[in-house]
């Protein structure tokens, strides 16, 4: 039997008849931009979100530029954000005409490392973007008191984390501005591109609408120059229709994860790391795992509520990930590198890197993650296949 690190078709056509049915309605509506089905859409979300405001998008990536753009961030300006991400967190940086500047990650819960961010405060920051990576809350304590003290937005890139806790708040909302992802391997995944935007500012959901929309209001009056970042309304009504779900979703993945904790640390050689609240902001240097240790399991920390974009392992050892990898691989079993260059190596920020300047963890987080299937519908099974191949390759 085959796993495959993602099965779209079994959730979206556990709801055919009612997706059917949203398609039907917004065709038979004649309006295809904008309008009741984005707004009522939007209204759910924000409801969900426990969020003031939230604006649909046209993807994550372009709700990380309609952020930067309402903040009015721009040339001469730097962000700082973490180095171990999904390239859009930096790219829309740069795209706003910024300098993004990259932070090293913890080992351990693969986010900002907050006190390597901190060094690299300089007049010039003008906002932080931490990233909620694989569905875990970044340290939001750290990240807030850090740009309070200087007056700073906070840009939360939550675009594989939507509805996960910290500390019991939603992510999102406790920035700025908060950014969801509805790519089709995100938790909410839509039919194509679309995203969301998020902030309890009244001020600044006003400017972001405007800018969503050309920078025009009332239209053919353009205060601002914005662009097209439009949600459609067929995925509005498509997503109206999976957002009720998301919750039993989310358990799934839940469920899934922790079915996977158990079985893989009962293999020899394999650990999870027990993170203490502190561990996050001091995770430089070595490891506080075993040192016979092969493979390092994701470990939540207890203050979080984990959603599980992303099931992500360490493989310890040169060229290890690569051989876990190909092993998973002759088995029919799905896995990808989240993500194989960490940003400050990426040819196109080059210039943005100053000379010499050194992540470590970033790069080491490049050369050992793993991310093995986690999605809602896997099957038992289907998870046991994977437990006895990795139990196979620790063993060999
Ligand atoms: C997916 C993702 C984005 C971009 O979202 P799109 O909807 O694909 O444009 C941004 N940041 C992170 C961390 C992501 O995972």
């Amino acid at each position: 039997m085959s796993v495959p690190l993602l099965d779209l078709n079994r959730q979206n056509l556990a709801l055919e008849g009612e997706l059917r049915g949203a398609f039907e309605r917004v065709l038979h509506s004649g309006q295809f931009i904008l309008g009741p089905e984005v707004q009522g859409f939007e209204e759910k979300v924000a409801a969900f979100c426990g969020v003031r405001h939230a604006i649909g998008v046209s993807s994550g990536t372009d709700g990380i530029l309609l952020a930067l753009m309402s903040l009015g961030i721009g040339v001469g300006d730097e962000v700082i954000c973490p180095s171990f991400t999904f390239f859009a967190t930096a790219g829309c940086i740069a795209r706003a005409g910024a300098v993004p500047v990259f932070a090293d990650s913890c080992l351990y819960c693969f986010n900002m490392d907050v006190e390597d961010a901190k060094r690299r405060l300089t007049p010039r920051t003008k906002a932080i973007m931490p990233v909620h990576l694989f569905g875990q809350a970044a340290e939001m304590d750290a990240v807030m008191s850090m740009a309070e003290r200087r007056a700073l937005p906070v840009i939360e890139d939550a675009a594989q984390s939507m509805a996960a806790l910290y500390k019991g708040r939603q992510v999102g909302g406790i920035g700025t501005f908060g950014i969801f992802s509805l790519f089709p391997s995100k938790n909410l995944g839509g039919f194509g591109d679309g995203g969301i935007v998020v902030t309890n500012d009244d001020d600044l959901a006003a400017r972001a609408r405007m800018l969503r929309a050309h920078g025009a209001k009332p239209k053919y009056f353009h205060k601002f120059v914005g662009g097209n970042f439009r949600l459609d309304p067929l995925q509005a009504a498509l997503l109206s229709v999976k957002l009720p779900h998301y919750e039993e979703y989310t358990a799934r993945r839940r469920a899934n994860a922790s079915y996977y904790s158990q079985r893989l640390a009962r293999i020899p050689g394999v650990t999870a790391a027990s993170l203490s609240e502190s561990r996050c902001l001091r995770s430089k240097g070595g490891d506080a795992i075993p040192a016979d240790a092969r493979i390092v399991l994701p470990s939540p920390y207890a203050h979080n509520t984990h959603i599980w974009n992303q099931y992500t392992l360490r493989v310890l050892g040169k060229g290890k990930r690569d051989e876990l990898r190909a092993l998973l691989t002759a088995k029919k079993i799905g896995s990808e590198v989240y993500y194989p260059v960490p940003m400050h190596r990426q040819e196109c920020f080059a210039r943005y890197v100053p000379e010499g300047s050194s992540l470590p963890n970033a790069e080491r987080l490049s050369n050992e993650c793993l991310s093995i299937p986690i999605f809602p519908e896997l099957e038992r099974s289907q998870q046991d296949e994977v437990v006895a191949a990795i139990a196979e390759f620790v063993q060999a």
